[in-house]
């Protein structure tokens, strides 16, 4: 059984309505060993011949067999296949992948080898064998023809097939260079099928064993020249390659894993053979990556899609509890119900955790400042920087990672601080990575009272400032302590209360006249003791004050802006306000261990005919709100995916004309028989190991962020899901940009795409 077998091929090219014979009736048989030389005149069929014989031509008449096969069925596979186990092939032009080394150019044609060293063993001996031990390294672009043509050859053999086939491969050499090459043509053929085709016979004549003469399509003479110095019949590898046990599952899981492995592998290469266009992708890639970070940062506010405004604040357990008839807690009222109802704690005066009051308060040191709400009976967990609150003056402050450089690592760096007029102690600082979330202000039972208290007071002796407390919707408490509270000393419960403050209230009592030289201290004290409901005015205090209850000082800390100031006790004040509050206050707070807990009491209260509601599930509907986040989402995300696209294009455009270059190499490539499905996986590759940097990138952005406490305060905090977002949505852009490309690079066939394209 010949090797190789035509029967009555025949090929017709047909392009632009003509008809043109490439050969016709041709019959010829072929075995290993044998040296065939080709000759004809141009336009004869010769190449025609060796495309058939390739697989890169099909053929429409007759049948050609291989080891006795049928090959006239074949799809594109099956010459695919046919190819990659049959077929070297030496063209005129060298065809070797000019940005490729002579070993990566040899390397390729070792993908079967799986182990890497010994590829490279292999290639490194082949190399060697074509003389360019000398030349490993360099850049086939920068090789001689010789050269070039050489390493073809090396790359031939590195494939092992057992048909070689040339067409004119000295066509561009010098004679002594064409000389060298026949040579070791001849050398390393030694137990293969060589069909070279040549314009110059004298030049294999001495080293052909068989001359075939082409006429016009068909062979004109067909003559052996001297026997073939050996056609054993051939070796058990190519019937290994034959006989594929198709009916495992496990071994084509393997072999899927190979062709995946190979196809990185060409990725790997393909990135190293151009390191300045990969570069360049990779940074593209890279400023992609940054402009979506950009963007969904900006996005990333509209993007939450789960944000809910709740009446109450929730915090993890707490219930809102108020008299159905509208009627006021008393203290012992509340306690009792907090231990019926096994609340760990409660609150009489919670009214500052929903007032959606935020204070702002200023640290000299940061020359900054930041907004706090008020806080009783969370838990921030562990990892607290000193501790939690115990005295009524001590403060947790919950603050954003930012504050850390001012607040300290370890250890507190700032002890004190002045909401308003009021000066608190921290205690203890507990810092959060998301930015996006308000900073906390954490007091003890007690203190979070004083303060409830200082603000009602506030509110209600300032009479430009309106204070209104009602159990739903709408809570309402505007008031700043510093219009009537120049210095407010916790710590030693001393509070002063400004000058004008107690003048103008007590004028519009009618107890002084304008233009009268006011004594305060004489003043106030008047006017508490004959404060008469009937009045214009109100009525704030019902007791009488004794001659002590009031002092008169300098605030310490602001003597200068206010002169002297009525000084009253911490428990006055509070009891003040308590009497105020108690003639308004409706709602109260309880707070068990955990959410569920809260809603079974909240479940059981309501049974027993109160006003109960987990703090959980209050938030508002407010469906114009609602409307307009989903719309604000909805065009947020738009944006989002006009960026991602838009960067597709800008890639797109930067790549395509790199990817034209490359179309020759994938013509290469195929005409080896590297199947199409290991090319792209290649070039899919190429791309995403060009992205890999771009996602490092973004690793050691988040990371400096998060490591960097200051940083955090510049970039809005990214969820871990918007950071998958972002990895994602570069993946998708990278491999659509990809898929596009290749989508032109395989268009056409590999034989026009060798020619660059051109049409015969
Ligand atoms: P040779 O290699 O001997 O110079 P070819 O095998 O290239 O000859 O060409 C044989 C014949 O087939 C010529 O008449 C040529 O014009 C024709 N031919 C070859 N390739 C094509 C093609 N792609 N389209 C149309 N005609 C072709
Ligand atoms: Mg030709």
């Amino acid at each position: 059984m010949a090797l190789l077998e035509l029967k009555d091929v025949g090929k017709i090219y047909v392009s632009e309505g003509n008809v043109a014979v490439g050969i016709r009736g041709v019959n010829l048989a072929f075995n290993k060993g044998e040296f065939v030389a080709v000759t004809g005149k141009s336009g004869s069929g010769k190449s025609t011949i060796l495309n058939v014989i390739s697989g890169m031509d099909s053929y429409e008449e007759g049948e050609m067999l291989i080891e006795g096969q049928p090959t006239s069925h074949y799809l594109q596979p099956e010459w695919e296949q046919y190819r990659q186990k049959y077929i070297s092939f030496i063209f005129q032009d060298y065809n070797i992948i000019e940005s490729f080394t002579v070993l990566q150019n040899v390397e390729l044609a070792l993908l079967h080898i799986e182990d890497k060293k010994e590829r490279r063993r292999r290639a490194l001996e082949l190399i060697n064998r074509v003389g360019l031990g000398d030349r490993i390294k360099q850049k086939g672009s920068r090789l001689s023809g010789g050269q070039k043509q050489r390493t073809v050859i090396a790359r031939a053999l590195a494939k092992d097939s057992p048909v070689i086939l040339a067409d004119e491969p000295t066509g561009n050499l010098d004679s002594k260079t064409s000389e060298e090459i026949i040579e070791l043509l001849r050398e390393v053929s030694k137990d293969k099928l060589l069909i070279v085709v040549t314009h110059n016979f004298e030049q294999v004549e001495h080293v052909a064993t068989r001359h075939i003469r082409v006429y016009d399509g068909a062979v004109e003479s067909d003559h052996v020249i001297s026997k073939a110095e050996s056609a054993q019949p051939e070796s058990e590898e190519l019937e290994n390659v034959e006989s594929k046990p198709i009916s495992e599952r496990a071994k084509k899981r393997k072999e899927r894993w190979a062709t995946f492995k190979k196809g990185f592998s060409l990725g790997g290469t393909l990135l190293a053979a151009k390191p300045k266009l990969s570069v360049f992708i990779c940074i593209l890639l890279i400023i992609g990556t940054v402009a979506i970070f950009a963007v969904t940062s900006i996005c990333g506010e509209g993007m939450n899609l789960f944000e809910k405004n709740y009446m109450f604040s929730h915090i993890e357990g707490r219930v809102v509890l108020a008299n159905n008839s509208g009627k006021i807690f008393s203290e012992d009222e509340v306690k009792k119900i907090s231990e019926d109802y096994g609340a760990d704690s409660f609150l009489m005066y919670d009214i500052l955790l929903d007032s959606g009051l935020s204070n702002f308060i200023y640290i000299p040191e940061a020359e900054d400042g930041l907004s706090f709400s008020f806080t009783y009976g969370e838990d921030f967990g562990k990892n607290i920087v000193g501790r939690y609150p115990e005295a009524e003056n001590e403060v947790l402050l919950y603050l954003p990672i930012s504050w850390q450089p001012y607040f300290g690592k370890n250890k507190l760096k700032i002890t004190s601080v002045k909401l308003q007029n009021i000066t608190l102690s921290v205690c203890g600082v507990k810092y959060f990575y998301d930015n996006t979330l308000d900073a906390k202000m954490l007091f003890t039972k007690d203190g979070f009272r004083t303060v409830t208290c200082l603000y009602y007071l506030a509110a209600r002796l300032n009479t430009s400032v309106w204070a209104g407390v009602y159990f739903s919707g709408g809570n309402q408490f505007q008031t700043s302590i510093g219009t009537i509270v120049p210095s407010f000393d916790m710590e030693n419960g001393k509070i002063y209360i400004k000058d004008e403050i107690f003048e103008s209230f007590v004028k519009t009592n009618g107890g002084t006249q304008d233009g009268e030289a006011f004594d305060a201290e004489a003043e106030l004290k008047t006017y508490y003791k004959n404060y008469d409901s009937s009045q214009e005015g109100e009525k704030i205090y019902s007791k009488s004050f004794e001659k002590d209850d009031f002092v008169f000082d300098s605030p310490p800390d602001a003597k200068d802006a206010f002169g002297s100031a009525a000084v009253m006790s911490v428990a006055t004040m509070r009891d003040i306000a308590e009497e105020i509050l108690s003639e308004s206050y409706r709602q109260v707070s309880l707070f068990f261990s955990s959410d569920k807990k809260a809603h079974s009491a909240a479940n059981k209260l309501q049974d027993a005919g109160y006003i109960a509601v987990p703090s959980d599930t209050t938030y508002e509907p407010d469906a114009y709100g609602k409307i307009l986040a989903t719309v604000m989402n909805i065009v947020m995300l738009i944006i989002w995916f006009i960026a991602i696209l838009f960067l597709a294009l800008v890639i797109n455009l930067c790549t395509s004309r790199s990817m034209a270059a490359f179309k020759g190499d994938m013509a290469i490539m195929r005409s080896m028989g590297i199947p199409v499905r290991v090319v792209r996986i290649g070039i899919y590759a190429r791309m995403l190991l060009s992205l890999l940097p771009a996602y490092a990138f973004l690793l050691a952005a988040a990371l400096a962020i998060f490591l960097t406490p200051l940083l955090n305060g510049f970039f809005m905090f990214l969820h871990a899901w918007q950071y998958a977002l972002i990895v994602a949505g570069m993946l998708l852009l990278t491999l659509r940009v990809t898929h596009k490309q290749i989508g032109k690079l395989f268009r056409e066939s590999v034989k026009k795409s060798l020619k660059g394209g051109s049409a015969e």
